[in-house]
């Protein structure tokens, strides 16, 4: 080997050990100093050779967090944002269990059922014939509304299928080429979507009045046919904050299934309403105490006031209801049933609404009701208050102060005259880090993809918004959101938006009449 060769060789073994004491180096070094801090971490697309600190990756996820909306300001979700430091402890600590494993975990499964039953109580659930053989009611939880939506729907599937099958003499083979429909309101959330898509089920639409955001009972009546596995009624759609008439659509129900031998019942979706509509005086029955009323679901991370990811279902009976979706489980000692979709998940979701549940208490439900409530009535009226050139800025939607979710619901005024839209509006007020959602009045078919108007009497394209109020937005944050409005007109009433449109409110306006008039 010449001299040269040599010391190239030994050339490159000084680099290879730099290299190593480099990379091991940046092991101890700050992450905004090592080279970590210059690569573009968002953007990679393989694994990464070697790992870095915990300290580097928790600032990279840091950072990208930062970027996002403040949890604080979207008054778009429904979705508690709000943890006291015991309910972090208890959600890391439920983070090791995996509620699937029943016998590792028996006395984690035990708070679940206790949570069930909780909430079976509290919906007037009546007591099953074998609460004593299982020592729960027939429910579960899950990972929000959504599972909780599906397995209802599922089970109101079977149950149709058998009874269907009975009536026309069918084989359980036969009955599989007959599609069930479920009807419910436009207004239906998301969740419904996916039934109907994921288990082949016809959505059987009812398109409210905007006046109403509910479902009309004869309307009702209409829909259901031979094929009818279910109604839904929404305890509190999500776009407004309206509650379905359930105890009229039971009287329908009640009526029809007499009339023409069928044995249609209701799910209630309470998303969002399981934990509000108990603590509202005067409201008529809209649970269990309906007979027709045969599972309700709620997302105990809505005004349950858990932590995300958690859901709960509740069947009238497992007889010819939950048993359709039920595994049985019987090395546990006893009785077992499992119900849930998916199997692993972790028991955050049920320690934190254990918690919540012992912690608060019905008092302390009642008074975040009240609060949410009371702060919903100020904003509602300060939007009220504003007007523009002598005229209000805002036509409100929703259904007031009581009977319904804390939320307002509202247009910009078609009367102002004014070339900017909700969405518009939305965008600027993202200025003062505020996420209010704008949409416009319409929905995409679950099945056809067509995009229609949510309401038969009111143009598609109007636009409107929503302001959720959660615990989190206190009387002072609501007083900011009002000033961040004002801010928002100050900036935005001498823009002219029409061109960036190509539409102005004007003719919106003329679309809308003509549409009134039509119907
Ligand atoms: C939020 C909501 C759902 C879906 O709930 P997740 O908890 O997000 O899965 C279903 N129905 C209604 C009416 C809702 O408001």
């Amino acid at each position: 080997m010449s001299e040269t060769e040599l010391m190239q060789q030994e050339i490159d073994r000084l680099r290879t050990q730099v290299k190593a004491l480099k990379s091991r180096n940046q092991l101890s070094q700050n992450y905004y100093y090592s080279d970590a801090a210059q690569k573009n971490w968002l953007d990679i697309t393989h694994i990464p050779e070697n790992g870095i600190t915990p300290e580097a990756a928790q600032i990279i996820i840091e950072s990208v967090n930062g970027l996002d909306f403040d949890y604080r300001f979207n008054t778009s979700s429904y979705v508690n944002v709000f943890l006291e430091k015991e309910e972090r402890d208890i959600a890391l600590l439920g983070l090791h269990v995996n509620m699937a494993d029943q016998t590792v975990y028996p006395n984690s499964y035990k708070l679940h059922d206790t949570v069930v039953n909780m909430i079976a109580n509290l919906w007037h659930c009546p007591k099953p014939d074998d609460f004593d053989d299982y020592g729960v009611y027939a429910g579960a939880g899950t990972v929000g509304s959504t599972e909780a939506c599906l397995l209802a729907g599922l089970a109101l599937k079977f149950r149709w299928r058998a009874w269907y099958a009975k009536r026309k003499n069918l084989t359980g083979n036969d009955v599989l080429g007959t599609r069930p429909n479920l009807v419910i309101s436009t207004c239906f959330q998301a969740a419904w979507e996916k039934l109907f898509k994921y288990m082949d089920i016809e959505p059987r639409l009812i398109q409210p009045s905007v006046d109403t955001f509910t479902l009309d009972p004869e309307k009702v009546r209409e829909a259901i046919d031979e094929h009818t596995m279910g109604v839904v009624c929404i305890m509190g759609n999500h776009y407004s904050g309206h509650y379905d008439p359930v105890e009229q659509v039971n009287e329908v129900v009640e009526e029809v299934n007499a009339a023409r031998g069928y044995q249609v019942g209701i799910h209630v979706d309470a998303a969002s309403g399981g934990f509000i509509a108990p603590f509202q005086s005067n409201l008529r029955p809209w649970d269990f105490r309906l007979d027709n009323v045969l599972s309700i679901s709620t997302s105990g991370h809505k005004y349950g006031e858990s932590c995300c990811g958690t859901g709960w279902i509740v069947w009238r009976q497992r007889e010819d209801l939950s048993e359709h979706v039920a595994i049985s489980v019987t090395y546990l000692g006893g009785n077992a049933d499992s119900y849930t979709l998916n199997f692993s998940r972790p028991a955050s979701g049920v320690y934190v609404q254990y918690y919540q549940l012992i912690r608060q208490g019905l008092s302390g439900y009642q008074q975040c009701c009240d609060n949410l409530m009371q702060n919903a009535k100020f904003l509602r009226e300060g939007l009220k208050a504003m007007t523009y050139r002598g005229k209000p800025r805002f036509t409100i939607l929703d259904n007031g102060d009581t009977e319904c979710l804390p939320v307002i619901t509202a247009r910009l005024n078609p009367d102002c005259d004014i070339s900017y839209d909700d969405i518009d509006l939305q965008h600027v007020l993202s200025q003062y880090r505020w996420y209010v959602s704008g949409y416009r009045m319409q929905y995409e078919h679950p099945l056809s993809r067509e995009t229609l108007p949510l309401f038969y009497d009111q143009a598609g394209q109007t636009s409107m918004f929503r302001i959720v109020v959660k615990s989190n937005l206190t009387r002072n944050v609501a007083k900011k959101l009002l000033e961040s409005f004002r801010s928002a007109f100050e900036f935005i009433d001498p823009l002219d938006f029409s061109k960036l449109h190509g539409f102005k409110t004007e003719n919106l306006r003329h679309q809308d009449q003509r549409i009134t008039n039509h119907c």
